[in-house]
């Protein structure tokens, strides 16, 4: 047993045995210690109780079982109990403010559930025959056709399964779209990427062959204008761009980037997660862009916390729409139908591929559909409004002791750094570890990479004033703790949590992933 492992709890009468943060238990009030369910199993205790089979032959076409497969024997309560507390153990958007900036963690309308859960939805098959499922056929073409007004574009490719892939999916697009122009492999080499870019942005580039050439940042946050036209030629196949960008900051030359862009002959990519900041307010077709994800997970609620599931449709202009991956769907006299491959009598051969098993996340479909109809055109307006408007009282409440980075209004999140506490010997974790004692999520740290000790701050429009107040409160207090020489709280914070300080390098470098009979 190391220092993280948590004391036994299984039935011991030897309470000796245990220790705790000032408990015999190992227990904090109603905050229970919980063991993994494999370290609860007790053979020969299972819930159920049947008599042993009798001597009948298997049919299981001499595919007996050898060995008892592992999995561990707990009575039913037991097992109902240990779910429940490692579900108490989740934070999650439900338990209060989850401000993560960059991640966009929004209530999910509970209506969004309970049409997800409809059978029609919940228990399609992807295999079944067209010809039964052309109602959720209808709800993806009525979704896509949501996509396409919103963002003014003629395509929409919807199997992507979160916005990483839905980055690769658009830059396969440019890519084949290049090939096709250039009767052949593209010549075009280089991928423009401003330093503030998400890591999924280079990493796609790269995927896909090409090599990044990094625009750096001017000094108000934005793209540098003449550097990023200094690197612009006709080597360049496209331009990845985030708007609003990684800071939370619009990026005001994007007509002009995306003119520019246009004139040497390359495509411009958006990676639109932050398009919660502006949807209903800015059509992306008008700022000139030919490609762009839009994480439903996102934008339009929808819960993924703990790395899933997520959707990533990618918008398309008209020089990239053939190119779209297979499925697509497409309109017949009296029904809908998916084009699945080259073999498809209707396909003109110019899709560049398959990017994913079946059609797509059908559940998050229906929830995004579910949040936009049930907000309307002008309510996802307000709500881009509202996560606007929330992002600037955190950022006008703190600048007074915690002054933002870049100067200015933001739009969906406030950017801050840890350089106004650069004498307390308190840092950027500190803080967000003391934020968790005071019953909040931390915000992001660390990201944007290119400002040190960067707090990305995203309320979302979900947060009343009142919420918002709370947490304001409360990291205005963290501060002047911090200011006041209370270093000692910040590097042993968080206090009250049942772990406290984790090995993070660790657990990364040397994650344990499989429980193994000690
Ligand atoms: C979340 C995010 C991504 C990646 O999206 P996933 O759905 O997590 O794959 C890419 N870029 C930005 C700016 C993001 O915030």
């Amino acid at each position: 047993m190391n220092a993280m492992t948590p004391p036994p709890t299984s039935a011991s009468d030897d309470i000796s045995a245990v220790g705790g943060p000032g408990t015999v238990s190992g227990h904090r009030g109603l905050q229970l210690e919980e063991a993994l369910i494999f370290e609860l199993d007790r053979p020969g205790h299972a819930g159920v109780d049947l008599p042993p089979v009798p001597d009948v032959p298997l049919r299981l076409g001499g595919l007996a079982p050898r060995a008892r497969i592992g999995l561990p024997d707990l009575s039913e309560p037991e097992v109902v109990r240990h779910y429940t507390r490692l579900s108490q153990k989740n934070y999650a958007i439900d338990a209060g403010i989850y401000p993560l900036g960059s991640c966009t963690m929004k209530h999910n309308p509970r209506l969004n559930e309970k049409m997800a859960r409809l059978p029609g939805f919940a228990d399609v098959h992807p295999m079944q025959p067209e010809s039964t499922v052309q109602g959720a056929l209808q709800l993806i073409d009525a979704l896509a056709h949501w996509l396409k007004t919103l963002t003014g574009m003629p395509a929409v490719a919807l199997s992507p399964a979160a916005g990483a892939q839905g980055e690769l999916c658009g830059m396969m697009a440019i890519r084949a779209a290049l090939d096709h122009r250039e009767g052949g492999k593209t010549a075009r080499r280089r991928v423009l990427v401003p330093e503030s870019a998400h890591g999924t942005n280079p990493a796609t580039a790269v995927a896909c062959g090409f090599t990044v050439a990094t625009i750096p940042a001017n000094d108000r946050g934005r793209v540098d204008l003449e550097a990023f036209k200094a690197k612009l030629d006709g080597d360049v196949a496209a331009i990845m761009l985030t708007n609003p960008n990684t800071c939370g900051l619009f990026e005001p030359d994007i007509v002009e980037i995306a003119q520019a862009v246009h004139d040497v002959g390359a495509f411009f990519y958006c990676d639109g997660a932050n398009f919660n900041a502006i949807v209903g307010r800015v059509r992306p077709a008008d700022l000139g862009i030919d490609a762009m994800h839009i994480n439903l997970h996102k934008t339009f609620s929808t819960p993924h916390g703990g790395g899933g599931p997520g959707s990533g449709p990618v918008v398309l202009s008209e020089p990239l729409a053939p190119f779209a991956p297979y499925p697509y769907l497409v309109h017949t006299a009296d029904s809908l139908r998916l084009v699945e491959s080259a073999a498809d009598p209707t396909a003109d051969g110019r899709a560049f591929g398959r990017l994913k098993g079946f059609h797509g996340q059908m559940g998050m479909f229906v929830r995004a559909l579910s949040y936009m109809m049930s907000h309307g055109a002008d309510g996802l307006y307000q709500a881009a409004s509202d996560a606007v408007l929330n992002a600037n009282y955190v950022m006008a409440r703190l600048r007074d002791l915690l002054p933002p980075t870049f100067e200015g209004p933001c739009m969906h999140e406030a950017l801050f750094d840890d350089r106004s506490l650069k004498d307390t010997g308190v840092e950027t974790l500190g803080i967000a570890k003391a934020l968790i004692d005071e019953g909040f999520h931390p915000f992001t740290v660390y990201f944007p990479l290119v400002v040190h000790g960067a707090m990305l701050i995203e309320p979302t429009e979900t947060e009343s004033k009142r919420s918002l107040d709370r947490f304001i409160n409360s990291l205005r207090g963290l501060i002047l703790r911090a200011k006041a020489g209370d270093t000692a709280h910040f590097d042993a914070a968080p206090h009250f949590t049942p772990r406290r300080r984790l090995d993070e390098t660790q657990a990364a470098r040397k994650p344990v992933l499989r429980w193994k009979q000690g």
